[in-house]
């Protein structure tokens, strides 16, 4: 892989987003920037910015443009990203975040954008039997416990239910992916950028089949 590789993972709450974007990022050896992992550090620090996006994410609201925008600019201009590259994950959101990114990267904007397609009554159990570390982030669900059922076999973190994976907050946030997020699929189609992939099945054949995908698209877009 070239350096420089720049992707963004799209999909549903619960698709596998960010387990499968932590494996990618190892995998091309760049950093994984979730907005997600970084508004609960934030939340975790108790900072003031933490405190006001907390409010938004426990209510299953997304954080303002304007605040996200700022928070992976800010990242992204770091040595890491500017060199390596990076997968971005939770991010954009909303097409006023994905022009603002195509205006933050030089040359044309990220390269490619995974659609990881999974059906809303799958993520619906994935999601009410989620468990999160809240150190690093690890998931686990119901079905896969860490070993000591709240202890992160990663980094021995203690493993709870997300604040905002109530049945209130997940279905606000669907209804919000539905409005605000969905768009950027046929968004990203026209400038032929977007390439789908299943993501149902087990999460190491998910990974199997994003390297596929995203070696055959970079290769093409590499040969053309
Ligand atoms: P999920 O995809 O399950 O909602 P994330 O970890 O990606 O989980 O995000 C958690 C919360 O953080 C979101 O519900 C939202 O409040 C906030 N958030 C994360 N990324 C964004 C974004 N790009 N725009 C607005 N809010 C965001
Ligand atoms: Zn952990």
């Amino acid at each position: 892989m070239v350096p420089g590789t720049r992707l963004v993972v799209l999909g549903k709450q619960g698709a596998g987003k960010g387990t499968q974007a932590v494996r990618l990022a190892r995998h091309y050896a760049v950093p994984h920037v979730s907005t997600g992992d970084i508004f609960r550090a934030a939340v975790r620090s108790g900072s003031e910015f933490g405190k006001k996006a907390r409010e938004f994410m426990d209510a299953g609201e997304l954080v303002p443009d304007d605040v996200v925008v700022g928070v992976v600019q800010e990242r992204l201009s770091q040595n890491d990203a500017r060199l390596r590259g990076f997968i971005l994950d939770g991010f954009p959101r909303t097409v006023f975040q994905a022009e603002a990114l195509d205006e933050l990267l030089p040359n044309g904007g990220v390269e490619l954008v995974i659609d990881l397609e999974v059906p809303t009554e799958v993520v619906l159990k994935r999601l009410a039997s989620r468990r999160v570390c809240v150190e690093c982030g690890t998931n686990y669900s119901i079905e896969k416990p860490p070993s000591d059922p709240e202890k992160c076999d990663v980094c021995g973190g203690k493993v709870v239910q997300r604040e905002d994976d109530t049945v209130s907050a997940i279905r606000r946030r669907l209804e919000l992916y539905e409005e605000q997020t969905a768009p950027l699929i046929a968004w990203y189609m026209r400038k032929d950028k977007l390439v789908t992939v299943d993501g149902i099945g087990d999460p190491d054949k998910v990974t199997a089949r994003l390297i596929r995908a995203i070696d055959l698209r970079l290769r093409r877009g590499a040969d053309a």
